[in-house]
């Protein structure tokens, strides 16, 4: 709890604690950044939620192959097994898996209750054929879809490439992390504002607005009830990224939807 708010972070990247060091290693180097929280693992997420208050966790990971598909949705699914209520698990998928639908059915059979995807570290467009048929799939089976969303550096998850994705399916959820566009947000959010199946997570954006009063702009732009915190674990501190998020001059209503009830209504949480 903080303030009286229970807290769901939305947005955590655990690894198996065999490659955990060099996953970390290999996102720091994609970013250019030090993970604050250098572990990576399941152990450390708990601890350093709770150092923050964090009551909940959404757990996930990305395949950068398609053989990792089947191993990393059944270690998400282990995960939240074992961890007694604190955590949700999200599945990945890779555009070239040759059977998209039997690894979506074996994602949802798991009781993964998503599917994360991250178009710049898996390097293929989020408009490839492979997650074009995805994408359908979680239509059909009420599966939210968070991905990575933005980057000055690389096209594969421009908002241009995500706006005929939200027109082409309608009944899709999507989770546009860091409000829609890492290092375009407010570009981001002018664009994709408009469409009601796009809800976004305030991950790794909040210290980099020149003025907290911008990262009010961007939640209000797309209404408090689209928005999720997230705190990109391990890359930022939890302890960290909760002070970011309570300096915002948000009301106590907005704060409720951010930290809890968005996330519990998309991924149907009973907590
Ligand atoms: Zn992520």
């Amino acid at each position: 709890m903080v303030n009286g708010n229970y807290v769901i972070d939305a947005h955590c990247h655990i690894y198996p604690e065999k490659i955990a060091a060099r996953a970390v290693a290999g996102t720091d180097a994609f970013y250019g950044t030090t993970a604050r929280c250098p572990q990576g693992t399941v152990a450390e997420l708990l601890e350093v939620g709770k150092q923050a208050g964090t009551d909940h966790f959404i757990v996930q990971s990305v395949a950068t192959t398609p053989k990792q598909v089947r191993s990393i949705n059944e270690f998400i699914a282990a995960n939240v097994a074992e961890a007694k209520g604190l955590l949700t698990g999200l599945g990945t998928m890779h555009p070239l898996c040759e059977d998209i639908r039997g690894e979506m059915e074996h994602l949802k059979e798991l009781g993964l209750k998503g599917v994360k995807i991250h178009p710049d570290i898996q390097a293929f467009p989020l408009d490839h054929p492979g997650f074009l048929e995805m994408y359908g799939i979680c239509s059909e089976m009420g599966l939210p879809v968070l991905m990575h969303t933005g980057d000055y550096r690389y096209d594969y998850s421009n908002p241009n490439r995500l706006i005929p994705v939200l027109e082409q399916f309608p009944n899709l959820t999507v989770i546009g992390a860091h409000f829609g566009g890492w290092s375009i947000w407010e570009e981001a959010t002018e664009k994709m504002a408009k469409y009601p199946n796009l809800y976004v997570d305030c991950s790794s954006s909040l210290p980099f607005m020149e003025h907290p009063e911008i990262s009010v702009k961007l939640v209000r732009t797309y209404g408090a009830n689209r928005v999720l915190y997230g705190t990109d674990f391990p890359m930022w501190s939890p302890v960290e990224e909760i002070d970011h998020f309570l300096a915002l001059d948000l009301t106590e209503e907005e704060r409720r939807l951010i930290f809890s009830e968005n996330a519990k209504t998309l991924f149907g949480l009973d907590l």
